[in-house]
């Protein structure tokens, strides 16, 4: 399905910056990072300044985030891309705005609506464009917790742990309780499309962290190092057809088949813009920097 001339950019990162919240707002946080009209650019302080595919600045709503980031790899789907939008960031700094998984059925009209409706709404969309083909969606929804897989949409309360395999023809696959059957015609192919919330990426020594909430700390930090040093592996053009270290992390054994390769990765990088943030601030413009 995929033209082999159309060139596959494996990475795009793109910022977004809150607006100050009332807490900060409250507490007398001043803005730390300013903007260039028309420029994919944040300048932190006076001198410090970072290049993305896209910033999107305070004032930037979800839908305008959608449209210009996540909506053409949705749209890539259907010419046989798989695409992976990752939320990166420190606790507080928007992620799951940005991604919408506070979303309620009622909130559907709301501009502050983010990205997983959004996705859904536009999938549909698409597939009703193309009323001559034959379509199957599935679905799963997953948690990563100390490098554990848990299937959330799992009807029993015990939230089973679940493994990983590899299948020839699907790829990465996990076990979950929802299946269904799909048989491989010959015209057909398969796409996986991966919306990720990714834990905070603060860092372990703000919060003194003992015993189990060190334990699940580190874990988190597994995983996030992982990604940043697979998604510069292939970023890297002189690492190409190199080693690419999946198999490091739940995350990344996960994403394998949705990053490099036929796909299309988004990593969205939230920040606050408060100048008490500033730490966490320029350790997510550098990880975002180096996945460029
Ligand atoms: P995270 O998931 O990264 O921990 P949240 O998405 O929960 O952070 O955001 C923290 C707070 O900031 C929430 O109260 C959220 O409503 C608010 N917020 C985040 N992004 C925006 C935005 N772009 N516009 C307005 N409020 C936002
Ligand atoms: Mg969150």
């Amino acid at each position: 399905m995929v033209k082999e001339d159309e060139k596959v950019i494996p990475v795009r990162v793109v910022l977004r910056c809150r607006p100050l919240v009332p807490k900060e707002i409250s507490e007398g946080c001043q803005m730390c990072l300013s903007f260039v009209p028309e420029e994919p650019q944040v300048i932190v302080g006076n001198d410090k300044s970072f290049t993305y595919d896209f910033v999107f600045d305070p004032s930037a709503e979800q839908e305008e985030v959608f449209n210009r980031s996540v909506a053409p790899l949705i749209r890539g789907i259907f010419k046989g891309y798989n695409a992976t939008v990752l939320a990166y960031g420190q606790t507080g700094s928007g992620k799951t705005y940005s991604m919408g998984g506070t979303y309620t059925a009622d909130q559907e009209h709301e501009p502050t609506v983010g990205v997983i409706p959004r996705v859904i709404k536009l999938l549909f969309q698409e597939k009703e464009q193309r009323l001559e083909w034959e379509f199957t969606l599935k679905v799963s929804y997953l948690e990563i917790y100390n490098e554990d897989i848990l299937d959330l949409l799992s009807p029993s309360r015990e939230r089973s742990q679940i493994s990983i395999r590899e299948d020839p023809k699907e790829g990465i696959k996990v076990r979950c309780s929802h299946r269904g059957g799909h048989t491989g015609r010959n015209n057909s192919f398969r796409c996986k499309l991966h919306l990720v919330d990714l834990a905070g990426s603060e860092r372990q020594k703000k919060t003194k962290a003992e015993g189990d909430r060190l334990k699940e700390g580190i874990n988190i930090n597994r995983g996030l190092l992982c990604l940043g040093n697979v998604i510069s592996a292939l970023g890297d053009e002189n690492k190409k057809g190199g080693f690419v270290p999946y198999r490091d992390s739940k995350l990344t054994r996960l994403l394998q088949d949705s990053l490099g390769g036929n796909s299309h990765t988004l990593m969205i990088a939230c920040v606050s813009p408060a100048d008490s943030n500033l730490e966490e601030t320029l350790n997510t413009l550098r990880y975002a920097d180096r996945a460029r």
